[in-house]
């Protein structure tokens, strides 16, 4: 993409009521733009990382399995009456009349659209277990929606469902999602805690948060610095400096950190309030078990900021860079196009800075914008590419060939 046609361009300044990290770079280098609070357009760069970072979440809930779809927004009052969530979750519910006078919500989450696809569509244990997901808007009267892309009012979730014949099929299948979580996670390149946490308006269960350690983080974790315990603040009994129940051996350490994925063991509650059974090989009729895991894409991508950029701007990791390569071209540089085609030719996306601009300002943008590699043409390479990483400080004058070996050699 020629970046002269890159819509919008960066900005000098951070929006004056920024206070996060994420809000500011996000604002500036045009990857988001606020229509009011919570609520946030996901500019071309911004959609860019999206598509990447729902990608890497689409392919590890393939591999467990999950079929992707996609639901209604749109929820009738009569669905969230039957489980008495209308209720009991009207905090954070949008609701809405129509000409009629007919209620409606906006979705917050989607269990009770799901329970409800079940009871239409199982009939015998032959027809679980059922796993299915989807990427949508979801709708939360968030009464602190600030932190920039961390806490919207309107955000993107990718949530998945599943359906067992019993509790340890169910268990089972958790234990897998958790995997296939912690494998997300790991891509993205975070630093993160599986933490045992409340059900909130879920479930009276625990559930399994996926916590990333940063200073920016709204909630507070307390860790195991030698095992895997970890728990959220709201079910933890004790303090910094405890020796930890579970392993006997490390201390307990307190922490920042964001949430960024939820998984919830939900049992037979849903399937009994909205009677989802099915026949069992005894040929009895039984409540199917219920799961239901979360992923928020959008906060994912404020987190990733939080936790990499520096004094310059946004580091993004390879996986979900906006783009591969950024080209710039300096006064006198030759062959840009043909270098531009070539790095396209072997599959990599290219943002090619051709503006009319000073060498300083395409510098500070690029190191803004965050691209992993930043190849430089101008009078003074000739035929060569000046060729820098985001974060290294060395550079190197490459020919396009040992370029694209590179690129290739480091896929
Ligand atoms: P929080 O405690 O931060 O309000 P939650 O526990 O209510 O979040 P879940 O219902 O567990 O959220 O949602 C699953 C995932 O969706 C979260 O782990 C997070 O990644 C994302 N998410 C939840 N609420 C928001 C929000 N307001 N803005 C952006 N992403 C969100
Ligand atoms: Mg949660």
């Amino acid at each position: 993409m020629r970046q002269s046609f890159l819509f919008p361009k960066t900005r000098k300044e951070s929006p004056k009521e920024a206070e996060s990290v994420n809000h500011k770079l996000l604002v500036r280098a045009g990857f988001i733009d606020q229509l009011m609070a919570g609520s946030w357009t996901l500019l071309p760069l911004g959609w860019r990382v999206i598509t990447k970072i729902n990608q890497v979440i689409r392919e590890e809930m393939n591999a467990v399995g999950g079929q992707e779809m996609l639901m209604p927004l749109l929820h009738p009052k009569a669905i969230w009456n039957e489980t008495g969530r209308w209720d009991k979750a009207n905090e954070i519910m949008y609701k809405l009349k129509d000409a009629h006078n007919k209620e409606y919500v906006l979705s917050f989450t989607h269990e009770e659209i799901v329970m409800d696809l079940l009871r239409k569509n199982i009939k015998s244990y032959q027809d679980l277990p059922v796993s299915v997901y989807h990427f949508s808007t979801k709708f939360r009267n968030e009464l602190r929606a600030k932190a920039g892309i961390l806490r919207g009012r309107e955000f993107m979730m990718k949530d998945l469902y599943s359906a067992h014949t019993s509790e340890k099929d169910l268990m089972d299948y958790y234990e897998k999602i958790k995997g296939a979580y912690s494998k997300v996670f790991r891509r993205l390149g975070f630093d993160f805690k599986v933490t045992e946490a409340s059900g909130g308006v879920f479930t009276d269960k625990n559930t399994h948060e996926f916590q990333v350690l940063t200073e920016g983080g709204e909630d507070t974790i307390y860790y195991c610095d030698s095992c895997d315990f970890s728990e959220n603040k709201e079910i933890f009994k004790g303090k910094e400096g405890d020796k930890c129940s579970e392993c006997k051996k490390g201390k307990i350490v307190e922490a920042k950190s964001i949430e960024v994925g939820n998984i919830f063991p939900l049992g037979t509650w849903y399937a009994e309030m909205m009677r989802v059974y099915f026949m069992d090989k005894d040929g009895g009729k039984k409540p199917v078990w219920f799961g239901s895991y979360g992923i928020g894409p959008t906060r994912v991508m404020g987190t990733i900021v939080e936790v990499s950029h520096d004094e310059k701007g946004i580091i993004w990791p390879k996986v979900v860079a906006p783009f591969d390569i950024h080209l710039i071209e300096l006064p006198g540089a030759k062959g840009t196009k043909e270098i531009y085609k070539k790095l396209q030719g072997i599959g990599k996306e290219v943002l090619w800075d051709d503006r009319d601009v000073p060498a300083g300002e395409k510098f500070a943008d690029a190191d803004l914008i965050g691209i992993p590699i930043r190849a430089v043409v101008s009078e003074k390479t000739g035929d060569k590419i000046e060729w820098k990483g985001r974060t290294s400080g060395k550079i190197e004058l490459l020919t396009i060939n040992s370029s694209i070996n590179r690129l290739i050699s480091t896929d």
